[in-house]
């Protein structure tokens, strides 16, 4: 596993400070649309991640508490991330697709399965959400 990826271009590149273990699928509309299929993503704090090129990307305002940004000149879904304030603020979930190198990183959990398209399902084992238990976790505690 390795801890740069890029878009497909790479007008984008980046470094992780650690080689991430873990990924996780999102299955909710919005993904859905953005990525053209499963949004696979690799959990990064704001300060674990050195973007370059960040001049290349566009934002795109997804919802009132996160933000999706991909290549301007290729298209490359780079990451989604979190703008709401709260414990999750800053929180980065960068396109696994994107890494040089997926290596063995292991696809643990599926958020939103309530939405999952009838027609796959992944093989792994792993930690499910509804949309309801996942909104429970994002909504404000106060
Ligand atoms: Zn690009
Ligand atoms: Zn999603």
């Amino acid at each position: 596993m390795s801890k740069t990826g890029s878009c497909l271009c790479g007008a984008v590149s980046y470094e992780l400070s650690e080689p991430p273990a873990e990924l996780g699928a999102c299955h909710c509309t919005m993904c859905r649309k953005w990525s053209g299929g499963i949004y696979l993503g690799l959990e990064v704090k704001p300060d674990a991640i050195t973007l370059k090129g960040g001049e290349n990307l566009t934002t795109y305002t997804s919802s009132p508490w996160a933000e999706r940004a991909f290549c301007s000149t290729c298209g490359s879904s780079l990451y989604y991330r979190v703008t709401a304030p709260g414990p999750h603020q800053g929180t980065f979930h960068m396109g696994v697709g994107t890494l040089d190198d997926t290596g063995d990183a292991q696809l643990t959990g599926e958020l939103f399965i309530d939405n999952k398209p009838r027609g796959y399902s992944f093989a792994e084992d792993t930690h499910q959400m509804t949309t309801d238990e996942v909104m429970a976790m994002f909504a404000p505690s106060d």
